[in-house]
């Protein structure tokens, strides 16, 4: 970035700003009002800007573009030709308005520049007919089109800005690109609209503009750099919010009491000998920190990761029998109903063992055997358990697993109150420096390796021409005595749809591949209860291939289960299909994971690049990484819960230097948090 241009960006913090639209009071109610109060955008417009998630002016001034144009070849008009956007520039001669077809309008100017004139057109953009003179010198970027210079973005007068570096949205199909483009054009007087909630001697601190000429410059920069420093500025007020929101948190929790649980005791011994192996030392690392956790009076918040099959559960259920020892209660919670039912099935097993009761808590659960459920030493459930009226007992430990599903909400549900002690628990590696980020506020207990019995997933990828070898090898080993998945691909928007889909699969494989074996179907359309038999007569052996959607991404376990074959695998997300590959390898049998997607010339890149490292490795946090690298921030896997996806403008991979500039910042200015709050 040259240092001139640098400083004419940063002039603006001191002087009045360059673009007439910037001037003015802050009216900051004008950025909610709907789109109609601009003009040219009707009810047609509005509804497909409603598609993109712009229904206000503040949307669209805070809709990004995705990039810049490159700057175009300035050419003289005489020399126009073929389908290249170029520049000319010239002076005005006349304008003339004249109605379309289908109540549009075109402007025409004519346009001379010396060697020629032409004539330039605006479609649909009947105001700029009044802002074009006789006279005015004129900037414009387009191509030849039907009706002369088909205009695509313009300076009038001496201003040089959209005309080389016209913005780029990420528009809907149904929008015309240049569409986006006008209506921001139409909404940017209103930056002026915008009150600026950083305090003067920070913006100077950090060199920051103005938030409305950031937002001015982001829409017409004169230069890449330049917006490049607009957005950062838009990238640092969020990073800052967030980072604010996590500071919060943690000042609010020291604030908290919880219950100071002590030292390990009787139970925690006879739970460990009643494993059936020896815990892993990642699995004892982990369950160090949460001890020390528990022994303080401040409510523990801590993150568990580990990949799936990692053995987090032992270590959840460690937390909540430390409660029980104690002689309080001890909740875990799953973000599906299915997910619920799996970890009770888990728990409830072990505890019972333990003469430890535990229940299960879901929408499910009949109002009759809700009083008993929540009165369980464990209690296992879906967030009904946080909601309104459901109160336990004596809550003092409560695992949050996570999956991504979990938002920040339930968690300050959970943690208003007394304050339990909370573990979150999450399958999806999280790069640490993003956890960080994400969970600002919780420490992190990482297990970072399987147990050591594990044997790594084979996995293969092939195009669907070559299915047909994935089912015989799956037959194989059924007649060996293994069991089976088969995901059903994603394609289909709506979960009933999806339901249906497998449905028909799994009666089709019934009748041709898997002809000489059981087939089951579980999906998230059925019952809680017929979904739980089917699962029940799987773990038990009496169904040999399990047809499912994603709904057995989590939680599932059954060991004999040893091959996967995921269909259409290429429509996936990396981390949804490693959760779902962490189904099989559960046991001590080599398992195998068959990636079947569209013949493999027809893959998108980013398609292929997944399918390739999830052939190359099963290391959870390695494809966390590459992840991290196909994908934007606001699309990372464990991002949903955080707040992160509501960023727009920063991008975690750019913007590290200027998150940890947020983070110091909420950290050391609490004032500050009020006048932003
Ligand atoms: P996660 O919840 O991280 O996906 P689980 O806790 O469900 O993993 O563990 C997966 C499987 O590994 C379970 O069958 C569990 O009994 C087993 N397991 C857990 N810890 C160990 C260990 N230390 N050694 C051997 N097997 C273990
Ligand atoms: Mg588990």
């Amino acid at each position: 970035m040259t240092e001139t241009r640098r400083q004419t960006a940063f002039a603006r913090l001191d002087q009045p700003p360059a673009w007439p639209a910037t001037r003015g009071r802050p009216r900051p109610q004008r950025l909610e009002a709907s789109l109609d109060s601009l003009p040219g955008v009707g009810a047609t417009l509005r509804r497909k800007l409603a598609s993109l998630g712009i229904g206000t002016v503040r949307d669209l001034l805070e809709h990004v573009p995705r990039r810049y144009e490159n700057a175009a070849d300035e050419v003289a008009i005489a020399e126009l030709h073929g389908d290249e956007e170029v520049v000319i520039v010239g002076d005005v001669l006349n304008v003339s308005k004249r109605p379309l077809r289908g109540r549009r309008t075109l402007v025409t100017a004519r346009v001379s520049d010396g060697t020629a004139t032409i004539g330039a057109t605006w479609f649909n953009q009947p105001w700029i007919a009044d802002q074009l003179k006789p006279g005015m010198r004129v900037r414009l970027r387009g191509k030849t089109g039907r009706y002369g210079f088909d205009v695509r973005s313009y300076d009038l007068g001496e201003a040089r800005a959209t005309a080389d570096f016209a913005p780029v949205y990420p528009a809907a199909e149904e929008i015309a690109a240049k569409t986006v483009r006008r209506v921001v054009e139409a909404a940017l007087p209103h930056v002026s609209d915008y009150f600026d909630p950083l305090p003067a001697a920070l913006r100077a601190d950090e060199s920051m503009p103005l938030k409305r000429d950031a937002l001015a410059v982001i829409h017409r920069p004169q230069s890449e750099d330049e917006a490049e420093i607009g957005r950062r500025r838009l990238a640092f007020d969020e990073l800052l919010l967030l980072q604010i929101g996590i500071a919060r948190r943690a000042a609010e929790r020291e604030r908290t009491l919880a219950p100071s649980l002590g030292e390990a005791g009787d139970l925690i011994v006879r739970y460990r000998k009643s494993l059936p192996f020896a815990l892993t030392p990642y699995q004892e690392q982990a369950i160090r920190e949460i001890d020390a956790d528990l022994t303080r009076t401040v409510p523990m918040q801590r993150l568990l990761q580990g990949d799936v099959g990692s053995g987090k559960t032992v270590v959840a259920l460690y937390a909540l029998l430390r409660a029980v020892e104690n002689g309080r209660q001890g909740a875990l919670m799953a973000p599906t109903e299915t997910l619920a039912e799996q970890h009770f099935n888990t728990v409830s097993d072990l505890c019972l063992a333990l003469g430890v009761s535990c229940g299960l808590l879901t929408n499910a659960t009949p109002k009759r055997d809700r009083v008993s459920a929540l009165g369980a030493d464990v209690v296992v459930g879906t967030h009904a358990l946080i909601q309104e009226g459901v109160e336990l007992r004596d809550l003092a430990v409560a695992v949050v697993d996570e999956q991504h599903r979990f938002g920040v909400e339930q968690r300050q549900a959970l943690a208003q109150g007394r304050g339990p002690h909370v573990l979150h628990m999450t399958a999806t590696p999280i790069p640490r420096t993003l956890a960080l980020t994400i969970y600002g506020d919780l420490a992190v207990s990482e297990i970072a390796k399987p147990p050591a019995s594990r044997k790594p997933v084979v996995t293969s990828h092939i195009g669907e021409e070559r299915a047909s070898e994935a089912y015989t090898r799956l037959t194989r080993l059924l007649r060996e005595g293994r069991q089976a998945y088969v995901v059903c691909p994603l394609i289909e928007q709506s979960e009933t749809s999806r339901a249906r889909a497998a449905e028909e699969e799994a009666e089709r494989l019934q009748r041709a591949e898997l002809r000489d074996f059981r087939v089951g179907c579980v999906h998230g359309r059925q019952k809680a209860a017929e979904r739980r038999t089917t699962m029940a007569r799987f773990k038990a052996g009496e169904i040999d291939v399990l047809v499912a959607t994603t709904v057995i991404e989590v939680g599932v376990d059954v060991p004999n289960a040893t091959v996967m074959i995921v269909q259409e695998a290429d429509r996936f997300g990396l981390a949804q299909l490693h959760q779902l590959r962490g189904r099989v390898g559960r046991g001590a049998e080599q398992s195998f994971c068959v990636l079947v997607s569209r013949p493999t010339e027809e893959l998108t890149e980013s398609a292929q690049k997944r399918l390739d490292a999830l052939v190359a490795t099963t290391d959870g946090f390695e494809l966390a990484e590459v992840d991290l690298d196909l994908r934007s921030t606001g699309q990372l896997l464990g991002t949903r819960q955080s707040g992160m996806s509501d960023l727009r403008f920063a991008n975690f991979k750019r913007d590290r230097a200027l998150l940890e500039q947020a983070r110091a910042i909420a950290r050391r200015s609490p004032a500050l948090l009020e006048s932003l709050g």
